[in-house]
């Protein structure tokens, strides 16, 4: 049975890899191809309009995490640094521009094409508008702007939904249909919003199997391998629906089999349940993963794995409404909500994943997560009786990565949350 199921696992992670390296393929080669290729942000973006009209998406976020993982990040930065820009600005935003500024050779090695549209999805992050405010100085193409309003209180009216539907139909799809030089086929955009919605139910199965003991999946440092297509270039395609269809088996295998996940050292003996609140570090993001699989920490539930749609509250993309559709999915991205929603999902999460704990990881370039976050702590502490804890460090600036700090804090951490287990148990 275990052989069966780790070469199942490996079935999702080749296939993964594969989807990966093939876009960056065919963006390499897009220009020659005369393929049209489209700047846009990992929260709010619209792969399935992009798609719909052939068009290729590049995800800056996507290039910066990847170049942090693979320690190229630190380099980027500092010919961003050396620029002007200061040490205070999002280290994705300067890993970008030094990557172009270093000739925009993509993670993998093959050149990025440049950008024939830059669409500014422009879903909370104010770092998303000054972004491509520096990137337009660069390029000599068109940008569009989608202005997402933002959620205060956690409920879409139906005033936000039109405003959002008539941007899109009045400005948004005309530019990319000039820049595509085609009509948008609404038969296709659906086809392609039925294929998204059949990806995100298996997605959610997959976080939602985080319930069962021990959890089958990490949902931080897994998950963010899950999340990786269907935030990517891949939501709304075939790919993706096999993908997730695999993905879901496998984690199915595992409840069966009474198994954990798998960490880089090894299968996890689960002995803590967390729910972890921020970005990960990307530059040493396997230690920091073993900070956690080391002691049997596995994470039921994160928000970050959330960043590029919130499915797990009911949201699908809908074949029948595809346009209304694509204005919920913006309006409802996790970096567009305030922080009084996000504190009943933290809630949720540590109440229906029986978490033991939470910790908030805050990064200290990234102002749309760590902003209110020492406020979350102490609120989520006092309305659900669970502690939490708080560690700092950055996105893909190994400079703000203090390893031996952050594993103090974390065993400490730890030790406290085995004490309570123990005093309650006796
Ligand atoms: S500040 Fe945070 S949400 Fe905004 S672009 Fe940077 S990493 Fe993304």
């Amino acid at each position: 049975m275990s052989a069966e199921i780790i070469e199942a696992k490996e079935k999702s992670q080749l296939r993964q890899k594969q989807m990966i390296a093939n876009h960056f393929e065919l963006l390499s080669r897009a220009k020659e191809e005369g393929k049209k290729v489209v700047y846009t942000f990992v929260p709010g973006n619209l792969t399935e309009l992009i798609g719909a009209l052939g068009m290729l998406p590049v995800l800056p976020e996507i290039n910066a995490l990847q170049s942090g993982m693979r320690k190229k990040s630190a380099a980027y930065i500092a010919e961003a640094e050396k620029a002007g820009h200061s040490e205070d600005v999002c280290t994705y935003v300067k890993c970008d521009i030094g990557m172009m500024k270093s000739g925009n050779i993509g993670p993998t090695g093959m050149k990025l094409p440049e950008p024939d549209l830059l669409l500014l999805s422009y879903t909370g992050c104010f770092t998303f508008l000054k972004w491509f405010e520096l990137l337009k100085q660069e390029y000599k193409c068109p940008i569009v702007m989608l202005h997402v309003p933002y959620q205060p209180d956690g409920v879409i009216t139906k005033e936000m939904r039109d405003y959002v539907v008539q941007q899109l139909e009045k400005e948004v799809i005309p530019a990319l249909e000039k820049v595509a030089g085609k009509k948008l086929d609404m038969d296709e955009l659906s086809r392609r919003a039925a294929l998204s919605a059949a990806a995100e139910e298996d997605l959610v199965a997959v976080w939602e199997s985080a319930r069962h003991r021990p959890s089958p999946i990490d949902g931080y440092f897994g998950g963010v391998y899950y999340v990786g297509p269907i935030f990517s270039s891949f939501r709304g395609t075939e790919d993706a629906v096999h993908y997730y269809r695999e993905l879901r088996e496998e984690v199915e295998s595992r409840i069966q089999a009474g198994l954990g996940p798998m960490a880089p050292d090894g299968r996890v003996t689960e002995r803590y349940r967390l729910v972890v609140e921020g970005p990960p570090n990307w530059t040493s993001f396997n230690d920091f993963w073993q900070m956690f699989s080391r002691e049997g920490a596995v994470v039921v539930s994160s928000t970050y794995t959330r960043v590029g749609g919130l499915y797990d509250t009911g949201f699908r993309h809908d074949p029948k409404r595809p346009i209304e559709s694509l204005a919920e999915y913006c309006l409802g991205c996790y970096t567009n909500l305030g922080l009084p929603t996000r504190l009943k999902l933290l809630e949720r999460y540590v109440r229906e994943y029986q978490a033991d704990g939470f910790l908030i990881n805050s990064v200290k370039s990234c102002n749309s997560f760590s902003v209110g976050q020492l406020l979350l702590l102490r609120k989520l502490e006092e309305s659900t009786g669970v502690p939490g804890g708080f560690i700092e460090s950055d996105l893909v600036d190994p400079r703000y990565f203090g390893k031996a700090n952050i594993e103090n804090r974390v065993q400490s951490y730890l030790q406290m949350l085995a004490a309570k287990k123990e005093r309650k148990a006796s």
